[in-house]
């Protein structure tokens, strides 16, 4: 929004204060435009005010419903327990149609997401002595899955607006070694496909998609997932969609896929030949027969999610120092795990994160920081870099130069000072009039900003 029409819309918000403050509880416009409807008596909550939330709740997530629990007791009478027992049975049932949903035309599931980033790795037969480059910006499955297989996950700095995968900083940290790239679509948010896809190509690297937070999202025509060589998803219960712990790879290539299946069944080959080295990582049928209750109305969630996100990104730009995260061109949905936005604390007058936050959630909108630090700064680095295993496949030098690439500065500026989020599998299910007291608080936080200033 340009200076003058946020002018104008502030004048118009304060010309309303005197009539509202008359009412108690009047209706003002806002400066989003959003019909404010919190008695604007200058109070926050958090100094003693009324919350624009009080006595309102989110809605829950998971779902559970009798579809849910139909499917579940339905598998716990038929007594197939196991994928093994039967060729129609959940799991498998779950794999066509997922695939079918997502548009890929192999699936194969897993017991999590880091299970299936974990196939991934060691299906595409990465190892001892290789190298992936993915972000220090996620969960830390995207890490393990790289670790499990003793391969050396290589953390590159962020797009500060988009909290995702830098491209330069993935081109520049390319080696002789690297044999594939694990972009994280984080938040559920495409990542810069059309420039890691062209990194990738001119590499002759591998793309192992982490799609764990963004089933469904679309970037430039195509669904999130298929666009690399793999693509994961993860079922885990604050999930999109969720079993409790779950997870899938998808991809269009059927000897990868095969091989993916084969790598999860510990080695041994649809054909029950043992084949490869392997871990257990098979999705039972209980956590199928959960998902297929859930499966029917996916979709329709991530339509809600979606539409629910755009219209907040819409009225949210009109506040200033609150920037919604970066998308790149070429995004056409989102599935928004969670809804992330830029807090710029100078714009709200120096009121720092902490204090935003604070005063935020005692509105009753459930903001947090997300992710507390890089995965750069967690003590699993110093613990590999003193594994036999890591000092006999990689030089001593390779080992000092990866210890110094541990330095994230726009990382760090992200996970300690600017990100603030909302978990967006529950929130985003919520009406209109939910995303309007979000953008209410917001609003009222920012006009208020001053009287936090000093507590
Ligand atoms: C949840 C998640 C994972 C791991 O999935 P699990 O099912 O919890 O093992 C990996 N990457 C990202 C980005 C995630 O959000």
């Amino acid at each position: 929004m340009d200076k003058e029409t946020w002018s104008r819309r502030r004048f118009i918000g304060q010309a309303g204060i005197g009539v509202a403050t008359a009412m108690t509880a009047g209706a003002l416009e806002s400066l989003a435009g959003v019909t404010l409807t919190y008695p604007n008596d200058g109070k926050l909550a958090l100094l003693g005010g009324k919350a624009i939330r009080e006595g309102k709740s989110w809605p829950a997530w998971p779902h559970v419903d009798d579809n849910v629990i139909s499917k579940i007791v339905e598998t716990t009478k038929s007594g197939k327990w196991s994928r093994i027992q039967s060729a129609q049975g959940t799991v498998a049932t779950f794999e066509k149609a997922f695939s079918g949903l997502i548009g890929s035309d192999f699936c194969v599931a897993t017991g999590s997401g880091t299970q299936a980033l974990s196939t991934c790795v060691e299906a595409l037969n990465i190892g001892p002595g290789d190298e992936v480059i993915t972000s220090p910006y996620t969960d830390f499955g995207t890490i393990s899955a790289i670790l499990t297989s003793r391969a050396l996950p290589v953390l590159v700095d962020l797009d500060s607006e988009s909290f995702q995968l830098d491209p330069d900083e993935v081109e520049k940290h390319i080696t002789p070694n690297t044999k594939a790239i694990m972009p994280v679509h984080i938040m559920g948010l495409p990542a810069n496909m059309e420039r890691i896809m062209a990194i990738a190509k001119k590499h002759g690297l591998l793309v192992i998609e982490d799609a764990c937070q963004a089933p469904f999202s679309r970037y430039q025509g195509k669904p999130v997932g298929v666009i690399g060589d793999l693509g994961c998803f993860s079922f885990q219960a604050s999930k999109a969609i969720a079993c409790g712990e779950g997870g899938a790879v998808v991809g269009n290539n059927q000897a990868m896929m095969e091989e993916c299946f084969t790598v999860q069944n510990r080695g041994a080959s649809r054909a029950g030949k043992n084949e490869r080295i392997g871990p257990k990582y098979r999705m039972n049928e209980f956590e199928g027969a959960i998902l297929m209750g859930q499966l029917d109305e996916a979709k329709s969630r991530f339509e809600t999610r979606d539409a629910n996100a755009k219209y907040l990104s819409e009225k949210l730009m009109a506040i200033p120092g609150l920037t919604p995260q970066k998308q790149y061109e070429g995004t056409e949905s989102g599935s928004y795990y969670n809804y992330a936005m830029k807090y710029d604390s100078e714009e709200f007058g120096g009121v720092d994160r902490a204090q935003f936050l604070k005063a935020i959630q005692a509105e009753g909108v459930p903001f947090t920081s997300y992710i507390r630090e890089g995965l750069h700064r967690a003590p699993w680095v110093d613990t590999i870099l003193n594994q036999q295993v890591y000092k006999r496949f990689y030089t001593e030098q390779r080992l000092r130069s990866y210890r110094e690439s541990m330095n994230l500065p726009k990382c760090d500026e992200i996970t300690d000072r600017t990100l603030v989020a909302f978990w967006g599998s529950a929130v985003l299910l919520g009406g209109r009039e939910d995303m309007d007291d979000i953008v209410n608080a917001v609003t009222k936080v920012y006009e208020n900003r001053s009287s936090l200033k000093s507590v």
